[in-house]
Parts: C-alpha cells; sequence; structure tokens
C-alpha cells in the first residue's frame, strides 16, 4: 500500500507508520513525492486506522505488482547524474564507446561526444559477450580511465555491473550504474545495485515484458535507491532481420505506469548503424527522456559493437535534429493552430490546407 503524507505531516507519523510495518514483517520504504510532502510504501496492508492519523493525505491499495515504482507513487521523477538531470527537461543524451579501449582513444571521444551535444559519457569496462572469445572489457583499468575522461570534461559517467561482488569497486569510480539487458532478472544483483548509492540505468531485458521490467526497478527501489532511469534497448520478436526490435510502444506507453524517466539505445535496439539516426529521432518524437549511443572515431574498427556504432559528426546530427525537431513540435503546440476539417472537404488540395494552417 502508498501512504501519502502532507509536506507538513508530523515525524511521528512517519515513525509509526514504519514501526507498525517492522512489526508485521513487511518491507517499507519512503520517497519524496515530488510536491514537497512523501509517500511511504509498505509492501503488504496496515490497518484503516492509518487514515486517521495526522498528516496522511492519501491511502491507496496499489493492485500492480510493482509499487514504489508505479505512477501512483508520485509525480514524474528527475533523477540526477552528477549535475545532469534526466527527466522533466530536455532529452539527455549519454554517448561513448561500446568497449572502453584505451586512455587516449576514450579521453578523446569524451571530448568529441561532449562538443556534440552529450552531457553524460558512457562506456563498458566489464563487457557481456555472447561469445568468450569475443573482447571481455578491460575491467578496472578501464574504470580508471572512465575516471580520467570525467576529470578531463567535466561529465558524469555511466558503466556497466555484471555481478554482485564488483559493484563497490564499480561504485567507486561510476557516476550511474548500468544493468545491461542479460541483468535485468539478476535478483542478487538488483539488490545490490540498489543498495549502492548510485543511480542506476536499468536496460530492458530482450525479452522482458513491461510488467517484469518494472519489477526490476521496484527491486532496485526497494533496496534502496530512488533513483532508476529506465531504457529501451530492443527486444527479440518474431522477425530476425534487424539484430533486436526498439519498441518505441513504451516511451509514451510506459509514462502512463511509471513516475521513472526513460531513454533510448538504438544502437542495440536496431544493430545498424544506418538506422541509428531515424530511431534515435523517433524516440525523442515519441517522448523519450534521452539517447544512449554508441560513438567511436572509427567504428569499422571498435573492438565491439561497430556495425551500430555512430561517429562523433553524425552524434552531432542527431542532436541538432533533434533540438530542430523538439523546437517545430513546441512551436505548433504554442500556436494552437486550428487544424481544418479535411474529411468533410475533399475536393481541397492538400497545398492548400497546409497554406491554410501556415
Ligand atoms: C551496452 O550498452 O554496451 C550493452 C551491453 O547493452 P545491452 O545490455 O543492452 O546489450
Ligand atoms: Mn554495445
Amino acid at each position: 500500500m502508498l501512504i501519502s503524507l502532507a509536506p507538513d505531516a508530523p515525524e511521528s507519523t512517519r515513525q509509526r507508520l514504519l514501526a507498525a510495518a517492522i512489526e508485521r514483517g513487511l518491507k517499507a520504504r519512503v520517497l519524496a513525492d515530488g510536491q514537497g510532502g512523501e509517500v511511504v510504501g509498505i509492501g503488504g496492508t496496515l490497518g484503516p486506522d492509518v487514515a486517521r492519523m495526522p498528516g496522511v493525505i492519501r491511502v491507496q491499495a496499489v493492485h500492480k505488482p510493482y509499487m514504489l515504482a508505479s505512477l501512483e507513487a508520485r509525480s514524474p521523477s528527475t533523477v540526477m547524474v552528477g549535475d545532469v538531470a534526466i527527466g522533466n527537461g530536455p532529452p539527455v543524451v549519454m554517448a561513448g564507446p561500446c568497449s572502453i579501449e584505451s586512455r587516449e582513444n576514450l579521453i578523446e571521444i569524451a571530448h568529441a561526444a561532449k562538443a556534440a551535444g552529450a552531457r553524460i559519457l558512457r562506456g563498458g569496462a566489464f563487457k557481456p559477450r555472447t561469445s568468450p572469445y569475443s573482447f571481455q572489457g578491460l575491467g578496472e583499468e578501464g574504470l580508471t580511465y572512465l575516471a580520467a575522461a570525467r576529470e578531463a570534461t567535466g561529465m558524469p559517467v555511466v558503466t556497466e555491473v555484471m555481478e554482485v561482488d564488483q559493484v563497490d569497486l564499480v561504485a567507486s569510480y561510476a557516476d550511474m550504474l548500468q544493468i545491461g539487458t542479460r541483468n535485468m532478472s539478476n535478483f542478487s544483483l538488483l539488490k545490490r545495485v540498489g543498495a549502492a548509492g548510485r543511480p542506476v540505468l536499468l536496460k530492458r531485458g530482450f525479452s522482458a515484458t513491461v510488467d517484469e521490467w518494472l519489477m526490476s526497478a521496484e527491486y532496485l527501489m526497494a533496496h534502496g535507491t530512488a533513483d532508476v532511469v529506465l531504457c529501451e534497448r530492443g527486444i527479440r520478436t518474431f522477425d530476425s532481420t534487424f539484430r533486436f526490435n526498439l519498441d518505441l510502444n513504451v516511451i509514451p506507453g510506459i509514462k502512463e505506469l511509471t513516475h521513472l524517466p526513460i531513454i533510448v539505445d538504438p544502437c542495440h535496439g536496431t544493430g545498424r548503424r544506418s538506422l541509428v539516426k531515424p530511431m534515435s529521432l523517433a524516440g525523442i518524437a515519441a517522448g523519450a527522456d534521452g539517447l544512449f549511443l554508441e560513438v567511436h572515431p572509427d567504428p569499422d574498427n571498435a573492438l565491439s559493437d561497430g556495425y551500430q556504432t555512430i561517429t562523433p559528426a553524425e552524434l552531432a546530427k542527431i542532436v541538432l535534429l533533434s533540438r530542430a525537431m523538439l523546437d517545430a513540435l513546441k512551436e505548433c503546440e504554442d500556436e494552437q493552430t486550428t487544424i481544418p476539417d479535411v474529411v468533410h472537404m475533399p475536393e481541397v488540395a492538400v497545398e492548400e490546407i497546409f497554406a491554410s494552417i501556415a
């Protein structure tokens, strides 16, 4: 159940709620509600007298399997990564190489990505690879290069953590921890990462339903963090034409279910460099809070995922087009243009219709 507390609710109410949950052996978490108050999430039900406690403004029985991640819990969240805000604002671009290759290469990419408009640097040090014979990442050495690139550019960094016993190490270098698609349902990892004190980028499992994905977010939140950003990175369908199929339904759709921000990864989502620009724009048009892009100065010779990696110049183009597209959409919305009734004007030429809107 979710219990909403007014901004001026007495501390004693909060304490009584938490004590009552503990007494019944229930898990309880407190979140800011985004309106100055708080919401207490309890993994079970307390008695009806809860509604009469001073400062309690609402009690909701949540019928979804996830509770803290649900839209019932709070208004849309903004997640801070260093000084970069994700959600409720302009889309944030996170960009960098699939795998960290060397110190010089990473710093070069970081400067180029920043100049192109990226705000957060991505790069894998511990890499989940389909083949055991593929490059597995530089490990801790790669993390030190990430820290050096942050130092050189001022950009916060996000990197994947694959195992429970790597969490402290990765968290000591990274501003944001990434859970990859293959680990979305690794519940021991989610518990540990949720308690690591860093914001989390949670990629969707490539065969996961939206409910399963949000339950993984719930695991992170139930274990401590309020700062989760979802990342749609493509799913498997019956069609194997593309490496994966980017599911853009979820971008507007998930905003009806959760307060968590969502970003799009069109590189893994398509597996094809030529599709990254159009699908980035499509993701932004659908309302994504950001993009997650693989960038390398020489994609054909990148150590991993080169076929879906773009150049810094292509990144700059995507950023410029996204901004222009959002400005144009906003301008049209602000003008509150009246759309002519085309159904009852079949003989009117299309040019005339557009001329009348302009
Ligand atoms: C990545 O972002 O480099 C990555 C391995 O992604 P995913 O987990 O989506 O395959
Ligand atoms: Mn990759």
